[in-house]
């Protein structure tokens, strides 16, 4: 029996596993014991990847639409000419920026940038991830504060804080092996306190929750700031020393007052006081956020205003601290950094003169080869392919016709495009059903690779099993459509990821997430690397739990960080008589990823997931329209759409509350086009909705 180390690739925390291989079967999974993140234990999503050795269908072909709209099967050389042909056709004929593409943060780091680099740099389209779904937000506020998208924080700190706040994040269920480095918390004292308008699973698990009203919660950290700075819980050396713009911050707080934080938060005064007491008298205050903040039209600000208060107290940069973004995919973070879609390769601008010529250097290609400007937007992408404007479409291990908001108008972007590439291991997603192209890649356990987890740890994903006749990986299908472009010498360097991996080593040398000191071998079977690990500097790194910013310094150009803040808006999208109620939404069970594309086919998930959309209710309003438990609801969004929910009845939403989980297509059919002004992440949280009862459903009987 061989044992093989691999990461897992559903969610942020990147756990790696031992894979046991026997006759060319995995016989047996077991979470690897000492490594830093998971330590012998993971969720049943880890454990349950083996199934895709059974559920992933082997040996598949590419598939081409025939005029008729059937299928034919093809060679992946066929498939490689098509898809390149077509896309030298449609920029030939409507421009180069009428083909598009959409990544994921679930793909390997040399996969995007592959992609990053035949789609941006070669084709000079644009190419957007799904990470402008979770993510986004968190970067633009993390280069605005910080002067670079740089978390700080270890998961360590969650062992060592003595006032772990999650505003927005429900870890219990969406990232378990983080909240069991909750549990594993010592300090005496410590308190676990929730922000959340849902008492979620975490909030039930924690000693104090908070659930303020929907879209309130920028008022509510600029109101704790303005007591902060009242009762003078500053830490006055920090502000001076290690950042900027405090003074303009404390004038524009002060007319957020306690009264007003109550009133438009719906929390008592009392509360609001119990929480600022709650930072105050924390020695270690850790402050954790996710979607809940993410995902909101004023979003960029209010991670800035988390971000703001750990700064004015000092809780940064030290044991147990911190203002940290829970990332949501496995390689959400390896995207940010290696896209080439946002940011150039390892970071840095595409104007930025420096930065040109060292990644035309490095990739040894002319200047003029390089991507010239930050990719559009998915939502521009999307609007783009509805105006008439984008054509082509390549889309990888991505699902958008479920997980785009307001997902409708993805359906109908879908049927309007000449060429439709959908990149997936499976054909029986959503988002193939209008594809005019299907490339049938294999799943994580049969590749190689580098993920990059929430707290900035690399680690290797090798093959465990071996591969089929005609079964290729995402990078080789990438490749495959990059020679038939004839990229020629362009693609020289990249043959392999493991080519790919040391490029990319070299593009971020002496940027703040540089990996030069990292190598592709040092990462199996290891603990992971954090970045920064700089070439040279490996013994000051060895530890392997590290922060950033223990020196005080940030990557702005004055090394200090930055109080970034703004008036909080009216709501654009508020209740209304005829929208009375809200529909929140996020993850439904810790069994069920994102689409279910994977997870459906997993029986002990499936065997436990409620088959339908269903959502949430309030039991007040349940006996006010006579309804109750698995009854069928009719729900109208304010973007004009409607579906029907199973309802689950619970005191843990508010009375004027829906919550629907995200597995399901339902529920992104009702969330508007609605997006945060800097970050263009949706705003999935608080969609003004009505409902009717429907007569049940013959087989709910
Ligand atoms: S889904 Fe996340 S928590 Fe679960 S095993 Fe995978 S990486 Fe770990």
């Amino acid at each position: 029996m061989r044992k093989i180390q691999s990461t897992c690739n559903y969610c942020a925390l990147d756990c790696n596993l031992d894979f046991y291989v026997e006759d060319g079967q995995i016989v047996k999974t077991v979470p690897t014991k000492g490594y830093p993140v998971n330590d012998g234990f993971c969720c049943i999503k880890g454990l349950s990847l083996d199934k895709q050795q059974k559920t992933v269908k082997p040996n598949s072909l590419p598939k081409i639409r025939k005029a008729d709209g059937s299928f034919r099967e093809v060679s992946w050389e066929e498939g490689f000419s098509h898809v390149a042909n077509k896309l030298k056709e449609l920029q030939e004929k409507y421009g180069p920026e009428s083909v598009a593409g959409i990544s994921t943060g679930q793909l390997t780091l040399e996969e995007f940038a592959l992609f990053g680099h035949v789609m941006r740099n070669y084709l000079k389209a644009n190419v957007d991830g799904n990470t402008r779904l979770c993510m986004a937000t968190a970067v633009v506020a993390h280069k605005q504060s910080y002067g670079f998208d740089a978390p700080g924080f270890t998961l360590k700190d969650l062992e060592l804080s003595d006032r772990i706040i999650f505003i927005g994040a429900n870890p219990v269920v969406a990232h378990p092996i983080l909240w069991g480095r909750v549990r594993n918390n010592q300090v005496e004292g410590h308190k676990i306190i929730v922000i959340d308008p849902r008492k979620s699973e975490t909030a039930m698990n924690a000693d104090y929750w908070y659930g303020l009203k929907w879209r309130s919660d920028l008022l509510l950290l600029y109101t704790i700031a303005g007591q902060l700075i009242e009762k003078d819980y500053l830490d006055h050396k920090f502000i001076v020393e290690h950042t900027e713009k405090f003074e303009e911050f404390q004038k524009f707080v002060r007319p957020y007052t306690l009264e007003r934080g109550a009133e438009g938060t719906g929390l008592s005064r009392e509360q609001i006081l119990e929480l600022v007491e709650l930072i105050h008298s924390g020695k270690r205050v850790s402050f954790w956020w996710t979607m809940g903040v993410n995902q909101g039209y004023e979003a960029v600000r209010t991670a800035q205003a988390i971000i703001n208060l750990a700064l004015m107290t000092g809780n940064i940069g030290k044991p147990g601290t911190g203002a940290n973004s829970i990332t949501g995919q496995c390689n959400a973070m390896g995207s940010r950094a290696y896209s080439n879609t946002a940011v150039f390769f390892g970071g840095g601008d595409f104007t930025n003169p420096a930065r040109r010529k060292r990644i035309a250097q490095v990739l040894g290609v002319p200047e003029s080869m390089l991507a010239e400007k930050p990719t559009k937007t998915y939502n521009q992408i999307i609007e783009g392919i509805n105006a008439g404007e984008i054509k082509g479409l390549w889309i990888l291990c991505t699902n958008p016709r479920h997980s785009w908001t307001n997902n409708e108008t993805f359906a109908e972007a879908a049927k309007k495009l000449e060429l439709f590439v959908v990149q997936d291991i499976y054909d029986t997603i959503e988002s193939a059903e209008d594809c005019t192209v299907f490339f049938p890649v294999v799943p994580g356990i049969k590749k190689e690779g580098t993920y990059i987890n929430l707290e900035r740890r690399l680690s290797a994903m090798r093959p465990v099993l071996a591969r089929g006749e005609h079964e290729i990986s995402d990078y080789e299908a990438i490749l495959g459509v990059g020679k038939a472009l004839g990229m020629g010498d362009a693609l020289k360097g990249w043959e392999t990821p493991k080519d790919c991996f040391n490029l990319m080593r070299e593009c971020s040398r002496n940027m703040p997430c540089d990996i030069t000191g990292i190598t592709w071998e040092a990462l199996e079977n290891s603990h992971g690397i954090q970045w920064p690990y700089p070439e040279g500097r490996e013994e000051e790194n060895k530890e392997e739990q590290r922060r950033l910013y223990g020196d005080g310094n940030f990557f702005t150009p004055s090394k200090k960080a930055q109080f970034v803040f703004e008036e909080v808006r009216e709501n654009p999208l508020p209740a209304s008589e005829k929208y009375p109620f809200i529909l929140n939404t996020g993850r439904g069970s810790v069994g069920q990823w994102h689409t279910q594309s994977r997870t459906k086919e997993v029986k002990f998930v499936e065997d436990v997931s409620v088959k339908k959309a269903y959502l949430y209710m309030n039991p007040t309003l349940a006996g006010e329209n006579d309804i109750a438990e698995n009854d069928r609801i009719r729900v109208f969004s304010v973007n004009g759409q409607e579906a029907v929910f199973l309802v689950k009845v619970t005191e843990n939403v508010g009375y004027r509350e829906l919550f629907a989980p995200i597995h399901y297509i339902e529920c992104n059919k009702l969330t508007p086009s609605l997006y945060d002004t800097y970050s263009k992440e949706p705003s999935y949280k608080a969609t003004p909705v009505r409902f009717e009862k429907e007569p049940p459903a013959n087989e709910e009987k």
